[in-house]
């Protein structure tokens, strides 16, 4: 898939050019979220089956400056999103990532933190870091993981469709 390699780069070198704008400048431009959505699929390593997974870019005042990957699991009995988002470091070469698993209740929509190595995606380095809980919880940016989290979960009519279901 040449062509999602070539999008990657992309976004990948505009994440790098965020890192560059300041974190009061970044805080502006959280004022304006939006994001787009491509349906595709992977192999479960549980079971062995293909799983819906919808990903794409999240923009701020239309600058793309984060990824999700949201993997829709059905395999073991409950519904379960596993959100993965990559956004920006205030320092390094490559974006940090945090992996939170996501399900909807009777009565509310849990969402958790999950180990990197639980991450089905922990082996795609385009994601840059998965962040432990720890470090995820004392990010600087850890406001801005959380509010891409709660949009896409809310607002992605796969992933919303799927959490309904
Ligand atoms: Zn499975």
């Amino acid at each position: 898939m040449a062509d999602r390699g070539n999008n990657l780069k992309i976004i990948v070198s505009a994440l790098k050019r965020l890192e560059r704008i300041s974190q009061s400048r970044r805080k502006n431009l959280m004022s304006v979220l939006t994001f787009d959505q491509q349906s595709t699929s992977d192999v479960c390593e549980h079971c062995g089956s293909a799983y819906p997974v919808s990903r794409g870019s999240v923009y701020a005042d239309g600058t793309p400056f984060a990824l999700y990957v949201a993997g829709m699991y059905g395999c073991e009995g409950d519904s379960i999103v596993v959100l993965t988002i990559a956004i920006a470091r205030p320092v390094g070469d490559l974006p940090s990532a945090i992996a939170l698993q996501v399900q909807l209740t009777a009565t509310e929509l849990q969402m958790s933190i999950i180990a990197p190595e639980t991450s089905p995606w922990r082996n795609h380095t385009y994601l840059g870091r998965i962040l432990t809980r720890e470090e995820a919880l004392s990010s600087p940016v850890k406001e801005v993981f959380f509010r891409i989290a709660d949009l896409v979960v809310t607002t992605n009519s796969e992933v919303n469709a799927f959490l309904n279901s």
